[in-house]
């Protein structure tokens, strides 16, 4: 029962919820990292596309001005969304409702990245004399929204925003231009657009399963950690009281400082145990132990000195390790823990029919002695307040 309240089993359904929601963040934050790296690229972009701006003849020269600042914006904004989204993503336990915000303004950023170059393609495509330098444009458009959309392309949503204000925006400039050219350069640019989306997408599936794999192995960690975690508790603890057992009593006091002296080993059995499991079930044996279990640790937070270790040994016998209180004090302490242990039936069982005694040993434990010899002399201690009655503590 104590493990059970320490180690929570988890839920099956809100796991793979929670499972799904770490995959989406971890596909987000592998495409921020891409974008975080990618500021020189969208420079250097946007440099081609201005020398190559100054080299059109005029009036385009003069026109190319606004598309290019309106680029340079965007970049700046886009930006902006990215960092904010990071802040996010970098704390701890985020969840999607942490970047919600983020996301949104990213979206209508990404919209604004892709009007922007829409922008700076339409004055040389609506203008039919040819000029080398046009190259540059078209080709720096051609290229940045196809890199862009790879990407973006883990995220649905924001490879479609950024497609929308391209597509969107360059629609509108050819059904509005002086010139109408017809719907056919239109056309060629959807079906490259369509091309682009369609090698995102498919880069984009390899992204998604390197999110699950690393979602997969950090669950996995946390499943050894947790099953770590319960193997070193059944190891060092009474699974039924919480307390420490035999072989952490013995693992334990070697660490103990040496000069928390004196060690006084106080042995305490319950009496007559078996004829209350017997009158009374087995469940209610359990009771008894778990409140002895109970007043064994609450006694040995509150006594002065220390650290004292309450263990139980087995079946329902137990031992109280006192370290560096004097001998009055370890005497009380055993006349304290035998009034406790009577008060177990009348607060367990209405009738009064349940008595619960308990018979102590205790000694000091001598400098060259073990703890063993220790634990064998405060055994024959406690075998002698049996024999002389119960209910009792001999030194
Ligand atoms: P004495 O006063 O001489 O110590 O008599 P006793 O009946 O307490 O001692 P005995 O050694 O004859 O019986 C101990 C009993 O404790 C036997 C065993 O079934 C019971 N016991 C041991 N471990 C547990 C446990 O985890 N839960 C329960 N309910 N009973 C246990
Ligand atoms: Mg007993
Ligand atoms: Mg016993």
């Amino acid at each position: 029962m104590f493990q059970d309240r320490s180690l929570p089993k988890p839920d099956p359904i809100l796991e793979e919820v929670r499972w799904r929601e770490a995959v989406r963040l971890e596909t987000i934050r592998g495409v921020s990292d891409i974008e975080e790296r990618a500021l020189a690229a969208n420079l250097i972009g946007l440099l081609v596309m201005s020398l190559s701006a100054l080299a059109l003849p005029q009036p385009h020269r003069g026109v190319m001005i606004i598309p290019l600042v309106i680029r340079a914006l965007a970049i700046q904004s886009t930006r902006f969304g990215w960092r904010r989204l990071r802040t996010e993503l970098a704390k701890p336990d985020v969840t999607e409702d942490d970047i919600r915000t983020p996301m949104d303004i990213l979206q209508w950023t990404l919209v604004l990245g892709g009007a922007s170059w829409a922008l700076c393609f339409l004055p040389v495509i609506i203008d039919p004399p040819m000029h080398p330098a046009r190259l540059g444009i078209v080709g720096g458009v051609l290229v940045g929204v196809s890199l862009v959309s790879a990407m973006l392309g883990p995220s649905t949503r924001l490879v479609v925003a950024f497609n929308l204000g391209f597509l969107g925006t360059l629609a509108t400039g050819l059904l509005t231009a002086p010139v109408f050219l017809g719907w056919t350069s239109f056309l060629i640019i959807l079906g490259l657009v369509i091309a682009f989306v369609a090698y995102a997408f498919a880069s984009s599936l390899q992204r998604k399963s390197a999110a699950v794999t690393l979602i997969e192995k950090r669950r996995l960690a946390d499943e050894l950690s947790r099953s770590l975690a319960l193997s070193e508790f059944l190891v060092r603890r009474d699974p039924l009281t919480g307390l420490a057992n035999r072989r952490s009593f013995f693992a334990d006091s070697a660490e103990y400082p040496a000069g928390q002296r004196p060690i006084f080993l106080l042995t305490m059995d319950l009496d007559h145990f078996k004829k209350i499991n017997d009158s009374f079930g087995h469940a209610m044996g359990d009771r008894v132990l778990v409140e002895t279990g109970r007043i064994l640790t609450s006694l040995a937070e509150a006594l002065p000195e220390g650290p004292h270790l309450p263990v139980r040994m087995g079946g329902e016998e137990f031992v109280l390790m006192l370290h560096g209180m004097g001998r009055e004090a370890a005497l009380e302490t055993a006349g304290t823990l035998l009034s406790h242990i009577a008060d177990i039936g009348p607060s367990l069982d209405r009738t009064g029919k349940l008595a619960t005694t308990g018979s102590i040993g205790i000694i000091e434990l001598g400098r060259e002695e073990t703890l063993d010899q220790g634990l064998a002399r405060s055994d024959g201690a406690m075998y002698r307040a049996k024999s002389r009655g119960r209910n009792q503590v001999c030194v």
